[in-house]
């Protein structure tokens, strides 16, 4: 099935069929879920140090093209004590070639979110499908804004090191561009942290490194509920498969022990997990299976 040509997501704006949005409590912390979109990768880039095979058999397995994947793209709202924080940000819509992303500012309003009540931004890391929202004045947020963001991230990107990455051809620039962009538009606005930041009643950023240097993951604690959004630590595929390298990650090998802890932390204490790739609304559980994970998902409750 082409993704521009489904029937069902026709509609668009307000009314759109599909809300592509889900709420969610933790304790205190209400939580919004907000499709951005969906991006198109390669599949090679998913998992480019897998044998062709192995990769070509786990796409067969999970029912996904064997070459170009629609990769989900889910960013977090969170609303605690008189804060409403904002993680990550899309891709944005000054992408043209990206024509099913750039919804989370329609998806916003039509989940009643006035951007301008925004008062933080948290930035997982500076790749484009992150921060792109962010780019020119899409989203509408207000001058005084604050953009919380590792120390590492915003230095990583005034000088960035590709060379263990394995993107597609120009992809590397366009990344370079977005976070320069960026940079010089939020300079005034960054608030940068070492390696854990409160940014809100418990909402805590908590630098990761691995798939960039600064890479962070956001943790909610409330009442005893506890959910982290993983960014771009956990992919769909690393449940299975977590020593598989993502062409996206600045240092494979870390990230992939950053994933691998994370997991089993989180089957460890049974919170809840959000991530940027995981299929929406990816909320789920982590469980341990062999020496691999299983992604189990939670159940709709509304
Ligand atoms: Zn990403």
């Amino acid at each position: 099935m082409s993704s521009e040509n489904r029937s069902h997501d026709g509609k668009t704006g307000l009314d759109e069929l599909v809300p592509s949005r889900y709420a969610q409590q933790v304790g205190d912390i209400e939580v919004l879920v907000i499709s951005d979109g969906v991006l198109p990768i390669g599949a090679e880039t998913i998992a480019y140090n897998a044998a062709p095979a192995d990769l070509a058999a786990w796409l067969d397995d999970m029912f996904l093209p064997p070459d170009v994947l629609d990769w989900p793209l889910n960013v977090v709202v969170v609303r605690s004590g008189d804060q409403t924080v904002l993680i990550d940000a899309g891709l944005g819509s000054e992408f043209p070639d990206f024509q099913q992303t750039g919804r989370l500012a329609m998806r916003l309003a039509a989940a009643g979110i006035d951007t301008a009540s925004v008062t933080d931004v948290v930035l997982t890391h500076l790749h484009m499908d992150h921060i792109g929202g962010l780019l020119g004045d899409g989203l509408g947020l207000r001058p005084d804004l604050r953009v919380h963001v590792a120390a590492a991230e915003a230095e990583f990107w005034e000088s960035p090191d590709f060379s263990h990455t394995s993107m597609p051809t120009g992809v590397p620039d366009a990344l370079r561009s977005a976070a320069t962009r960026f940079l010089e538009e939020y300079r005034g606005r960054l608030q940068p942290f070492e390696t854990e930041h409160e940014v809100a009643p418990g909402v805590v950023a908590s630098r990761t490194g691995g798939h960039t240097p600064g890479h962070s993951v956001v943790r909610l604690a409330s009442g005893g509920d506890r959910l982290t959004f993983a960014g771009d630590a956990v992919f769909q595929v690393a449940f299975d498969h977590p020593d598989w390298f993502n062409g996206f990650e600045h240092d494979p090998e870390e990230a992939a022990r950053v994933r691998v802890r994370l997991l089993q932390e989180l089957a460890a204490n049974r919170e809840a997990l959000v991530a940027t790739h995981l299929p929406f609304p990816s909320i789920c559980h982590v469980a341990t299976a062999g020496n691999a994970f299983r992604c189990v998902p939670a159940v709709w409750d509304f």
